[in-house]
């Protein structure tokens, strides 16, 4: 592997190289062709530049030939020198001579000549005897644009073969035209000019060109020349073939030698000549294209010097690794070996296989893989070895033999070599034959734990405490939960536990902190049932993680009876408590009564005493006969009380709604109770009543009355001074009561109370009121039954509000509506009425007798209510019944019955001391006419009596 790596390396480094020395190559042609370019564009203006500089130096020289010509010509001296000599030849004298070479020794001039217009030579510096000389001279002269007074020959060669260059000015001497000519060698003045070059290119030459008719002339700075004539291949192109016209005046082109050049070419300014300058290109880049393959090979050799350098520690580190690698291969403490894959021989083994296996190396090499096989094994390993094209191969669990015939477990892995040129295989073995023993060891108490979890009929889920997922769930918890096991696998506990997700996590947390271990969950079944459980966790440590082993027990029966022993509990405890209170109640109850009975008792038998006494005076006599009344009064309102209150206690109370005009009850009590309160000094209101549209509802009159004469009681009593207000009134669908007084008020503290039986706001003995403290408590029971409510609210001494409601039914007005008889209807009884009264109680029949005696009426007495249907049934005179219900033999409910039968019209008036409204009702359906409870008032009495014996009269 690691030589593998290090060939990549290795195989890497050299594809760098490689890249970099092509970049550097690219790199270097890219720099080398811009180089150039810069190297040529110098050249050309170092040529162009040296050229222009010749160019003038040349203008310079030629304007001071000029110049000088000119002023020659114009010395006076030597004019008159000339005019003389030209007139008579014999007159050139030495001092003429002189003059002449001084002046061309002066200017440097070769030769000076003296010409006739027509060119016949008169006189030469070089010769005299050109005086003599045949021929003229003959030169094309060229103008001189800015001097006409000179002109030029341009350079030539003369007879012997020598450059020359004449500057000819004409002077006129006595009228004629005379020629002097200033002869010039160009070799010593002009093409120096032009040799000199700081160029260093050894090939720049420079040159003159001169157009002479049809010929062009090229003369070089070292004086050679080469005239063209017309028609030459280059003359039209100037003595070059034009490849590129670099800028004005430079260009690339062909010599006529055909080499290529790089050529200046322009006009030499005021003078007859063209400068021509050239340098051959190929010299032009000789030492720059030096310079680069310089470079180029130095790149080169610098690269080979890393390559080499690099090379060689390269296969020196390959050795080192080959050799650490052997070293690892042998010395490794896990047994390896390489076979050949083609004979399937040992070709290597190292150290732990020779030691592990008992064989040595050279044991090992003469044998094969088979060999240290089961024989068994052999088809499968030579299968695999055949079917194996992975270069890596993990080959999983082998078996293998030892020399010594032990059977180990081995894990395989190989990897495809090269070894000694042979395709082989690298072969890691790892013992795991005491790892294979425990694996199997595990697998099986894996095997039985699973069984035990899996086949328990306990109801068991593993739980993940890291996100609540149920990781398991035995058949059980299948059947128990109602979902399959895949099911549940895919579930979490949140989707059966009820309880907050959070919560769930606190009491995983407690279960695997070993704080708690067992709890109670409300879990869901797949049904959407739910069902309280017990349930059992404990932490259990699989393949390195926590996990929650929970046993679950349904223990909702459990719950259920729990829950039935608790309400057990409670009813007793009530039970418990309503005993002890009905024990409290009994002992108040007596205290009260023993209070409100002895006191009026007290009364009555008092004074009944003192009546009894001889000389009274007739003011006594009232005074007592009042206090026994009123004492007597309040007995029985105290046994009304009781008697109410038992019926409400048994539950043997219920409503008789009838029709009524409401607002005539709260009439009549006011005016019933006015006199009282006034008596008092109280004043006593109306406040308000229904409308008129409003005033017939239906309701149980005998307790709304009750509940009212009650409250209307209680003000009169409780208030000293002030006043008491009533009102009715309806909102909505409920009618609302109001009793409102003045008096002393009722503590905060005992406002809540006192509609309970027998309390009373004031518990102190020296109340100052009497009562039985049941009042409230019947009202309050009269006011459920009819479906309302009461309230009170009240300040120490302010007063007391009471409020009452009860639903709002209207009823029709019809006869049956109770309309109140008027007073004076009382006294209408009719004389001679025959009265039966039905009593068994000597006291009522005689308190009876007395009230009727001052009217003209028959009385007959019977004393049971056989008694009385015989009388009625033999004696038609009778026209009126009195019956008491609670009589022997017959009662008079029955009684009652049994004369309506034989004398269906005859009115019967019950009398009862049940005093309940049930009674009246259970009097009128037996078929009574009315019903008067005891002690009948004498004003009640005599009024019924009057009503129903007027109703019979009339009819
Ligand atoms: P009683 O009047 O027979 O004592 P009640 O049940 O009628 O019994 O009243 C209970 C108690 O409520 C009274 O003893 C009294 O303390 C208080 N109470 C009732 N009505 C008034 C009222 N109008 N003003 C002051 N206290 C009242």
């Amino acid at each position: 592997m690691i030589f593998r790596q290090y060939r990549n390396w290795r195989n890497a480094y050299f594809i760098t190289v490689f890249i970099l020395t092509i970049i550097s190559i690219l790199v270097g042609t890219f720099i080398f062709t811009k180089e150039k370019k810069v190297v040529a564009a110098e050249k050309i203006r170092e040529i162009e530049s040296v050229s222009s500089q010749k160019s003038k130096q040349i203008t310079e020289w030629y304007k001071d030939e000029v110049n000088d010509a000119l002023v020659i010509s114009q010395n006076s001296v030597l004019l008159s020198m000339i005019k003389t000599a030209i007139t008579d030849k014999s007159l050139i004298n030495e001092e003429f001579r002189y003059s002449i070479s001084q002046i061309a020794s002066q200017h440097d001039y070769e030769e000076i000549i003296i010409t006739e217009a027509n060119g016949s030579i008169l006189y030469s510096s070089n010769n005299d005897s050109t005086v003599s000389r045949k021929h003229n001279y003959s030169r094309k002269e060229f103008r001189i644009t800015y001097n006409p007074q000179v002109t030029t020959s341009g350079i030539y060669f003369s007879s012997n073969k020598k450059l020359i260059l004449d500057f000819i000015t004409h002077p006129k001497i006595d009228g004629r035209d005379i020629k002097l000519i200033l002869r010039i060698n160009p070799e010593s003045s002009l093409l120096p000019l032009m040799s000199y070059s700081p160029v260093y290119e050894k090939s720049f030459r420079s040159g003159l060109i001169e157009f002479t008719g049809d010929s062009i002339t090229l003369i070089f700075s070292n004086g050679e020349s080469e005239t063209f004539k017309a028609g030459h291949k280059y003359v039209t192109s100037y003595f070059f073939k034009l490849d590129e016209k670099i800028n004005k005046n430079v260009f690339k082109a062909h010599d006529v030698s055909g080499n290529l050049i790089i050529a200046y070419l322009s006009p030499v300014l005021d003078t007859p000549w063209n400068l021509y300058s050239k340098v051959d290109n190929k010299e032009l880049f000789l030492s720059f294209n030096r310079q680069a393959i310089f470079i180029l090979l130095l790149i080169i050799l610098v690269f080979i010097l890393i390559f080499t350098v690099i090379s060689s520690l390269y296969s020196q580190r390959e050795k080192d690794i080959y050799k650490s690698l052997y070293q690892m291969f042998s010395d490794s403490p896990q047994p390896m070996w390489i076979y050949d894959l083609e004979t399937l021989r040992f070709l290597e083994v190292n150290h732990a296989a020779i030691f592990h296996y008992g064989y040595s190396r050279d044991e090992f090499l003469s044998m094969t893989i088979k060999e240290i096989r089961p024989r068994e094994d052999v088809a499968h390993l030579l299968e695999d070895v055949k079917n194996t094209t992975n270069p890596f191969n993990d080959a999983g669990i082998w078996r293998h033999l030892k020399k010594n015939g032990e059977l180990i477990y081995v894990n395989i892995k190989s990897h495809e070599v090269i070894f000694n040129k042979r395709n082989a295989r690298h072969v890691l073995a790892m013992d795991i034959t005491d790892i294979k023993v425990a694996q199997d060891a595990l697998q099986e108490s894996e095997q039985k734990f699973r069984q035990l979890f899996e086949d328990h009929s306990a109801v068991k889920i593993i739980i993940d405490p890291t996100d609540g997922k149920i990781v398991n769930a035995n058949e059980a918890a299948a059947e128990f939960y109602g979902y399959t096991r895949e099911q549940l696998t895919s579930m979490y506990v949140y989707n059966l536990n009820i309880l907050d997700q959070e919560k769930i996590k606190d009491e995983f947390k407690k279960v695997l902190e070993q704080k708690k271990i067992n709890f109670e969950f409300t879990h869901r079944k797949s049904d959407g049932t739910l069902c309280d459980v017990e349930v059992f966790s404990s932490r259990i440590h699989i393949s390195g993680k926590y996990y929650l082993h929970s046993i679950v027990h349904d223990i909702s029966e459990k719950k259920k009876a729990m829950a039935q022993i608790e309400k057990m509990v409670a009813e007793l405890v009530t039970a418990k408590n309503k005993a002890e209170e009905s024990d409290h109640l009994k002992t108040a109850f007596l205290a009260n009564m023993s209070h409100e009975i002895r006191t009026p008792m007290n009364g009555i038998l008092g004074f009944m005493e003192l009546l009894r006494q001889p000389g009274l005076t007739g003011d006594q006599f009232d005074e007592y006969i009042s206090i026994v009344k009123t004492s007597g009064e309040r007995l029985l309102s105290t046994i009304n009380d009781i008697i109410d209150i038992s019926k409400i206690e048994s539950g043997q109370i219920t409503l008789n709604e009838s029709g009524c005009n409401l607002n005539d009850i709260i009439t009549q009590q006011y005016d019933f109770f006015k006199p009282e309160a006034e008596k008092k000094g109280l004043e006593i209101s109306i406040n308000s009543l229904l409308r008129e549209d409003e005033k017939f509802v239906r309701t149980d009159i005998t307790k709304l009355e009750s509940v009212i004469v009650n409250l209307i009681k209680n003000a009169i009593k409780f208030t000293k001074s002030g006043s008491i207000k009533l009102s009715v009134s309806r909102a909505e669908e409920k009618l609302l009561f109001n009793v409102t007084d003045t008096g002393k008020g009722i503590p905060k503290d005992r406002l809540g109370i006192i509609f309970e039986r027998f309390v009373q706001a004031d518990i102190s003995m020296a109340r100052d009121h009497e009562g039985s403290g049941l009042g409230l408590a019947i009202s309050k029971a009269y006011i459920d039954l009819m479906g309302g409510e009461i309230n009170v609210e009240s300040e120490i001494g302010k007063g007391s509000s009471f409020t009452f409601s009860i639903p709002y039914k209207p009823a029709e007005i019809t006869s049956k509506v109770q309309i109140p008889g008027k007073l004076e209807e009382i006294c209408k009884i009719p004389q001679d009425l025959n009265i039966l009264i039905a009593e068994d109680d000597e006291i009522s029949y005689i308190y009876l007798s007395r009230i009727l005696k001052k009217y003209k009426v028959n009385l007959i007495r019977v004393y049971n209510g056989i008694e009385a249907f015989q009388e009625c049934e033999k004696n038609a005179e009778i026209s009126l019944v009195l019956m008491d219900i609670k009589m022997p033999i017959m009662d008079g409910y029955e009684a009652t019955r049994s004369i309506l039968t034989v004398r269906p019209e005859l009115p019967i008036i019950a009398l009862t001391a049940f005093a309940l409204s049930d009674d009246k009702e259970k009097a009128i359906e037996c078929g009574c006419v009315d019903y008067l409870s005891k002690p009948v008032k004498k004003e009640v009495l005599l009024e019924a009596i009057s009503k129903y014996s007027t109703k019979k009269a009339t009819a």
